[in-house]
């Protein structure tokens, strides 16, 4: 497919415009499980659903080409690529992972791999000085995420795979919060790119499901190997939804990115508001970078209340977002990483890395940003006025 295109243009003219055999505007869903084979010794492309299915090789082939790697590869959930990523390492591999990583991931990295022998070290990847010392001789994985979750911070991609090229060690990046769209790590020296497609790629909050995306034909075929291997591979259902998705991402992150800008301008001016985290603001500490090494901001924005204990009438107050885990999606999602992304980390832990019990996180949707702003705006009201009542009494 010719990359004379645009971005935009892409999401829709590629190699899976229509069916071939049909002309059908749609990818079609193959169920199959198993494919009839015509000789004896001769089969044909297809035999077996995990090691490879029609629909799901459509959608493994557009995130490849979005993302501009070499093979992409269609799992069951985020953590799903993201484990089956990690089975490259090796016992007695030591990996170094940002800090304020996704909470499953931190899970999957300090409850599985460790019984695997897989060591591992925490540190803050906006520090390159730190991640740096962090190397050992058995470094073979510096694991990013940019933007993090929940707090926003932002990774220098490049010099991070920079010092684990020095190393020999391999740079996955975990794009779920950017997409291809905003941002693609591979152009800036990752091996591996990684999505949780749940969240803005499929984009409606109707399907659970995980991408990797390979930058050269060695390390794709080692975890192709381990994605037939493991077989926590996608349902063409899935699949297909994940695709539908896709159509409209540029025009979903465009739309929900520009209300995010300003709804994290609107926050960050009330009273009630102790810190508003957006790599959009002025004020954010990594926000050169961010327009930098990416196209925007992105949509999901975190902010802390003055007081803990206005939480939970904010969260009562608030109408328009759904109160809920995920993000990325038509509707904004309003949710709480101590109790929810971020539960499987002990409070000390959450504690150390600024995830406060008064954080709390917003994907921004497709809702009119003034109808946000205007919804926010009453609920953080009826905190003042009940305050102020207090204060009476
Ligand atoms: C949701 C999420 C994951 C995990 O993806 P699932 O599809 O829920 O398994 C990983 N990384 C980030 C940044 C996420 O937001």
């Amino acid at each position: 497919m010719s990359h004379q295109y645009t971005f935009e243009t892409q999401l829709l003219h590629n190699k899976h415009k229509f069916d071939p055999a049909t002309g059908g505007v749609s990818v079609p869903i193959q169920h199959a499980s198993t494919f009839h084979q015509s000789t004896a010794d001769k089969f044909g492309k297809y035999d077996y659903s995990r090691s490879l299915n029609p629909t799901r090789e459509a959608l493994e082939e557009i995130i490849a080409e979005l993302e501009g790697g070499v093979r992409g590869f269609a799992f069951s959930s985020g953590m799903a690529a993201i484990s089956t990523a990690f089975l490259l390492l090796s016992q007695g591999d030591h990996v170094v992972v940002t800090v304020d990583v996704y909470g499953g991931t931190y899970r999957m990295v300090t409850q599985v791999l460790n019984r695997f022998g897989i060591e591992h070290t925490f540190v803050d990847m906006t520090d390159l000085d730190a991640v740096e010392q962090a190397i050992r001789p058995n470094t073979t994985l510096l694991y990013a995420e940019t933007p993090s979750n929940p707090l926003l911070k932002v990774t220098d991609i490049q010099a991070v795979s920079e010092i684990a090229k020095k190393h020999g060690a391999y740079t996955f990046v975990d794009n779920t919060f950017m997409t291809p769209y905003l941002q693609r790590p591979l152009e800036l020296g990752a091996d591996i790119v990684l999505h949780s497609a749940t969240k803005f790629l499929s984009g409606h909050s109707d399907t659970v499901a995980g991408l990797a995306v390979v930058k050269d034909e060695e390390l794709a075929k080692r975890l192709y190997s381990l994605q037939n291997s493991f077989g926590a591979v996608l349902g063409v259902q899935d699949a297909w939804l994940v695709m539908r998705g896709i159509k409209t991402l540029s025009v979903r992150m465009n739309q929900s990115q520009e209300s995010a800008v300003k709804i994290a301008g609107f926050l960050k001016e009330h009273p009630l508001i102790k810190k508003v985290y957006y790599p959009g603001l002025a004020g954010h500490p990594q926000s050169k970078l961010q327009l930098q090494q990416a196209y925007g901001p992105g949509a999901v924005l975190s902010f802390e209340l003055k007081n803990a204990e206005f939480l939970a009438r904010f969260i009562e107050k608030v109408r328009l977002p759904v109160f809920a885990v995920s993000l990325g999606a038509v509707e904004s999602i309003l949710s709480y990483p101590a109790k929810m992304s971020h539960a499987a980390m002990p409070q000390d832990e959450r504690k150390k890395r600024g995830i406060s019990d008064g954080l709390l996180r917003l994907s921004v949707g497709l809702e009119s940003a003034d109808d946000l702003i205007t919804d926010f705006e009453q609920a953080l009201d009826s905190i003042l006025t009940l305050e102020a009542q207090k204060e009476e009494v």
